[in-house]
């Protein structure tokens, strides 16, 4: 009944691993899930206020504006001129997304004709793969390997996928690895794309949970990447808002009118009151992410101190809610975790090929949480 598409879709393994949660908590366990990347904290309450205000105007019920509303459009190009000094035009450089996850998938439908190369981060999030095979297009995987600092080599892609690759993913801060990348790198990335023609798509979802004073930059703050490409952006985990569903794409307007494009035939907007919560977000006072990246950085702290007393291999993040650790086997180590400990973590290998031999904490649960689960750990033979 399936179209080749789906049928050839690698096995979800994320799924799976919420199967075997429920049947360990279903056994009476208590599970201490450190598999999510989803905050557990609240939206802070003055965005839920935007929300509950506008949903109560009779205007705001009817279909939104497919590209988003201007208010929205320009509080994102006015956040983006504060927060990285990079100048937007709301008209033609900025659409709303229904979470980035959406421009993920659709990006691939605007520039990748059948048999196209997409590069991708090897690990990586798993729809830059999965929105390349919708389009029918092949992807050549990127390895990102701690002797590189999880950073992709360049030099490495064959000069054929090269040129015929249309679409190359970068994201740091990383999600699974946790990385961040230095200016030079963006450097390196925009002159690639410009020798090959290929268009850039920085997805910058962690770029306001970082720590230590580390400030992550914007892909479109180094010079030429925006003749190159774009940026995907989200309110989804820098104000606590995965469920709200709003995010955005900014950056070369040929392509943002292209993902319009895609996007007017598919959805129909992003539900006025959510536009004004995430205006109510990124125009607001900011203190409120400042105090989660300060609750996310005692866990980190807690977590990773507490793996290295039990010998395990692993180095402190400068940004995301992730420890990105060293083990022999990914899913037997995460199996190993879910039945000797309660814990779950996710598999490296999850996040593709070149993620074995790693596992992903979220420190997405409390401290005393996280505590329990190093002592938990302290039990297990490892
Ligand atoms: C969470 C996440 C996103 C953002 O998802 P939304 O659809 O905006 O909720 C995008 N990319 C990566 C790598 C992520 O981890």
């Amino acid at each position: 009944m399936f179209a080749h598409r789906i049928e050839n879709l690698p096995p979800y393994l994320f799924a799976r691993i919420d199967e075997m949660k429920a049947q360990k908590r279903a056994e009476g366990v208590d599970v201490i899930d450190l598999g999510v990347g989803d905050p557990d904290l609240a939206t802070p309450p003055h965005i839920v206020d935007a929300l509950v205000t506008s949903a109560r105007d009779l205007d705001n019920h009817h279909y939104p504006s497919y590209l988003g509303m201007p208010a929205y459009r320009q509080a994102v190009a006015s956040w983006y001129n504060k927060r990285f000094g990079v100048e937007l035009n709301p008209d033609k450089e900025v659409i709303s997304l229904m979470g980035s996850k959406d421009g993920v998938a659709h990006i691939p439908e605007v520039l990748v004709n059948p048999g196209d190369y997409v590069l991708v981060p090897s690990p990586g999030y798993p729809v830059y793969s999965t929105g390349a095979l919708f389009a029918e297009g092949k992807t050549h995987d990127m390895p990102l390997t701690r002797e590189n600092n999880f950073l992709p080599v360049l030099d490495d892609i064959p000069k054929d996928v090269a040129k015929k690759a249309k679409l190359m993913w970068i994201n740091y801060p990383n999600n699974p690895t946790s990385a961040i990348a230095p200016p030079s790198f963006y450097r390196e990335v925009v002159d690639f794309a410009r020798d090959n023609d290929i268009v850039v798509v920085s997805d910058n979802a962690y770029s306001e949970i970082a720590f230590d004073g580390y400030k992550a930059p914007s892909f479109l703050e180094t010079d030429g990447a925006a003749e190159v490409g774009i940026e995907m952006h989200s309110l989804s985990k820098t104000y606590n808002m995965t469920g709200w569903r709003i995010g955005m794409a900014v950056g070369n307007p040929e392509v943002i009118r292209g993902l319009g494009t895609v996007k007017t035939n598919v959805d129909s907007g992003v539900f006025n009151p959510v536009q004004y919560a995430a205006i109510a977000a990124l125009s607001g006072p900011q203190d409120c992410v400042a105090e989660a990246c300060k609750i996310y950085q005692e866990r980190r702290d807690v977590l990773v101190s507490g793996l290295q007393k039990l010998g395990f291999e692993v180095t402190t993040p400068k940004a995301t809610f992730y420890v990105w650790m060293k083990v022999p086997d990914s899913i037997s180590f995460a199996a190993k975790m879910l039945n000797e400990a309660g814990i779950v973590v996710t598999p490296g290998v999850g996040f593709g090929k070149s993620g074995e031999g790693y596992v992903r904490f979220a420190v997405t649960r409390t401290v005393d949480r996280i505590r329990e689960a190093v002592e938990r750990m302290q039990e297990v033979q490892w």
